[in-house]
């Protein structure tokens, strides 16, 4: 079970516990609930001054679809806490998309419209498409909240696929690029990215690959990186000691030799990234996907967004606790539209936003407790409401209920919150 975090009564992130140690400080009163997602309670009678807390690393696997993030005790080697925050670049690609088209949808129209305008602006630097500032910037987001809510003094991210360094170097470029070595794994990472993650002979995906001598080595072809490729097992069968040229792809002997740019390697995102995790003042280790595969793979855990996060650059423990952890799936829904005029498919318009966007104090996407007394749908439910401006809320689609009959649980606040194979408590 992931850990509960813990804050003092200061409001100082103290060092997350066990579940049925938060449950005692609950029923004993010495802790009340301070928030639902992640599960966090508040000591009412100790002071960050009167305890002392242990070092926790936050290590993160930043993805374009999904980021894992991981809280590992420093000296214990324990994932306390662990995270999968679903992106939503693509949502916002297509909200921009869809407003284009109806801008320009319009000018074709005898209807009042937009201006376009392009070409008539500056991007400053360091500029980033929307989609992908939004991934930036939810990851951060959680960086920050985790920070008050756990001790947190380094962070581990995943910068690049592999470290081209230690590829360069002559000693470990040699005959190391087998399986199982730290080395290996890099050769594998780089070769995946370099050829495109297919067999270079065939172009086939999605299988098993394996790493190739353009010129076999029995015929004096070298170990280093420039003389390897990637094919898939039937290639690498048929091809047998002929070289890439003889075997009818001599172009394949011209790519190996031109080296992989930097910049290849390390994408834009996670560079914005890493710079503003700098800026937050705590020392931050940076990893490659080679180390975290190397790692995973010898601490034996299985393939998942969290678990790669917690295998993340040189620091990882050797023995990395991680038994009953179960991610939180944060999923990045965004805060309502900021469009005025909602048109229908055909771009008409056909209603107004309202002015407000909360009606006595309820907001749509806040988490409640419903308690109905009466009636058809008497009984207790946890869900999201949808607020009208009248006291009759949607509750998760399902029906509509009066406020009266509701308990906020959690704010709305742009995030949709779930626990793989857990039922929401009532
Ligand atoms: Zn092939």
């Amino acid at each position: 079970m992931s850990h509960v975090f813990v804050l003092s009564s200061d409001g100082q992130p103290l060092d997350p516990c066990h579940p049925p140690r938060a449950r005692q400080l609950l029923r004993s009163g010495r802790a009340a609930v301070w928030r639902r997602y992640p599960f966090t309670i508040r000591l009412k009678n100790r002071t960050a001054a009167e305890s002392v807390t242990h070092p926790h690393r936050l290590k993160l696997d930043p993805g374009s679809k999904t980021t894992g993030i991981a809280v590992v005790g420093e000296e214990s080697g324990r994932v306390v806490w662990a995270g999968e925050l679903t992106h939503r670049g693509q949502a916002i690609r297509d909200a921009l998309l869809s407003r284009r088209s109806i801008r320009s949808s319009r000018r074709q129209r005898k209807t009042r419209y937009r201006k376009p305008r392009f070409l008539n602006r500056r991007r400053p630097e360091g500029w980033l498409a929307p989609s992908l500032q939004h991934r930036v910037e939810t990851t951060l987001t959680w960086v920050n909240r985790l920070r008050r809510f756990v001790p947190i003094t380094a962070i581990s991210t995943e910068l690049v696929r592999f470290d081209t360094q230690l590829l360069e170097n002559a000693e470990i470029s040699g005959a190391e690029y087998q399986q199982g070595t730290l080395a290996g794994y890099e050769v594998r990472e780089y070769l995946l990215e370099k050829w495109g993650r297919r067999c270079a002979y065939c172009g086939a995906k999605d299988t098993l690959f394996q790493v190739e001598h353009i010129v076999p080595r029995v015929r004096g072809g070298s170990d280093r990186i420039s003389n390897l490729t990637l094919a898939c097992e039937p290639c690498n069968q048929k091809k047998g000691t002929q070289t890439a040229e003889e075997f009818g792809h001599p172009a394949i002997q011209a790519q190996a030799r031109q080296p992989l740019k930097d910049a290849a390697a390390v994408n834009t995102t996670r560079w914005a990234l890493y710079q503003q995790l700098i800026a937050t003042g705590l020392p931050v280790e940076v990893g490659t996907g080679g180390r975290t595969k190397f790692n995973r793979t010898c601490l034996g855990l299985e393939k998942a967004h969290w678990t790669d996060a917690a295998c993340v650059g040189a620091s990882t423990p050797d023995h990395l606790d991680t038994q009953g952890v179960r991610p939180l799936l944060l999923r990045a829904i965004g805060r309502g539209t900021r469009q005025v005029c909602r048109t229908n498919a055909s771009g008409f318009p056909t209603r107004h936003k309202p002015r407000a966007r909360r009606f006595q104090g309820w907001q749509t996407g806040d988490l409640v407790r419903a308690v109905i007394p009466t009636g058809k749908y008497v009984g207790r439910y946890v869900g999201r409401i949808a607020i009208r401006f009248r006291p009759s809320f949607g509750l998760d689609g399902r029906f509509d209920v009066h406020p009266k009959y509701l308990t906020r649980l959690q704010r709305a606040d742009g995030y949709h919150y779930a626990v793989p194979g857990a039922s929401p408590a009532c």
